[in-house]
């Protein structure tokens, strides 16, 4: 099938116009026209090989709503109109422990990435959602619900699983106080949920100007942490604090405001190394934890949950010959809230 998208063709160069073939249905996967792709600070870690070595030409995009346009033979779950959404990994080995836990973004034999990672065949790249086209295994597809708008919906598969799944893990609720570092695509959906959840919740930010907007989405404080000072006048009192920032920060004074077994989370993955302070950690038997997305009945639960509460990503819709001045936007952290580009200018 052919798609039509936009590729990084080398680390360093800017994304272009590309055309490429998608693989022909086999028995259980869909096809379907994208309708919107997010814009996650993963697809510019990958793009620039900050994670390490990349697969070129790269097709980004990993948070992806659509609508069904054909079934395989084998496929029960969905049909043709079906508004569907697909997130950050596309195949697993379905057998070990994690795959048989529902849990295939912890796969033994590692999952396989919507895109900058290879078919199970081991030689086939695989190409992820800017473009107007995908087809999938079915298994790795959910079910939208009809009351939420597409293109906030497309930033919950991977931002906002991202956050349900280790907020739901560590048990945000009423008499929890959770705090977020960073209020950028991931930092602002775990806000939501978080306040959703009924966790009293602080954003920490280096961005004063994001107040506002933090308290809107439902935090209760709002820490600026561009004077480093504000460390100082806080107390141990939270039980969870998840790290979302792209870059590497200095993690110890988060650690030092977790209470007695108190958990700060890693998520966001700048690819450098993080200084620990081990008397942080022995104090108050705190732990230091990660967290990678979430498995796909996890995605739906998360979706289902959307629905109910009536929450998506805020967005700013662009069109693709915007996505690179959307990568410089979103490395400045000037962005409300995450990029969403509009699949018809594909
Ligand atoms: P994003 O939209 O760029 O948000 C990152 C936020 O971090 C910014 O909005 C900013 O928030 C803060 N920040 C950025 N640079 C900073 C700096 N130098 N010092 C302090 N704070 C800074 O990125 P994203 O898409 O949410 O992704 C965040 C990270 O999570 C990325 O590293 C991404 O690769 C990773 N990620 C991990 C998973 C997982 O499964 N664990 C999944 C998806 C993404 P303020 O302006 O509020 O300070
Ligand atoms: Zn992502
Ligand atoms: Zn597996």
């Amino acid at each position: 099938m052919r798609s039509k998208g936009y590729a990084a063709l080398t680390a360093k160069a800017s994304l272009t116009p590309y055309e490429f073939d998608r693989r022909e249905l086999k028995a259980n996967d869909v096809a379907l026209t994208t309708q919107f792709a997010g814009i996650c600070h993963s697809d510019i870690h990958q793009a620039r090989e900050e994670w390490g070595p990349s697969i070129f030409p790269m097709v980004p995009g990993h948070e992806i709503a659509g609508i069904v346009t054909e079934v395989g033979s084998a496929v029960t779950k969905f049909k043709v109109g079906d508004r569907i959404g697909i997130g950050v990994f596309v195949d697993s080995c379905k057998k070990c422990e994690a795959c048989l836990k529902g849990l295939g973004n912890y796969c033994y034999e590692n999952m396989t990435a919507t895109y900058n990672s290879m078919e199970r065949d081991g030689k086939s790249p695989t190409m992820g959602g800017y473009s107007d086209s995908f087809v999938v295994d079915a298994d790795y597809a959910v079910k939208i619900p009809g009351n939420l708008e597409m293109s906030g919906v497309a930033p919950l598969m991977c931002a906002g699983i991202t956050l349900y799944s280790p907020l739901r893990h560590w048990q945000a609720g009423p008499g929890m106080k959770v705090g977020i570092i960073g209020l950028g695509g991931l930092g602002h959906m775990g806000v939501k949920f978080s306040a959703a959840l009924g966790a009293e919740t602080t954003v920490f930010s280096h961005s004063p100007h994001k107040k506002d907007d933090a308290l809107a989405m439902g935090a209760d404080h709002f820490v600026s942490t561009a004077d480093h000072s504000v460390f100082a006048g806080m107390k141990p009192e939270f039980d969870l604090i998840l790290n979302t920032v792209s870059a590497e920060i200095d993690l110890n004074p988060y650690l030092e405001l977790l209470k007695l077994d108190g958990t700060l989370v890693m998520i966001g993955l700048s690819g450098k190394q993080y200084p620990i302070s081990a008397g942080g950690l022995l104090q108050k038997r705190r732990s230091l934890a990660g967290s990678q997305i979430g498995g796909v009945p996890e995605l739906q639960e998360m979706l289902d949950f959307c629905g109910t509460h009536n929450i998506v990503s805020d967005v700013e819709i662009v069109k693709a010959e915007y996505i690179n001045q959307a990568y410089e936007r979103t490395i400045a952290s000037d962005v409300k809230y995450r990029f969403v580009i509009d699949a018809a200018t594909f």
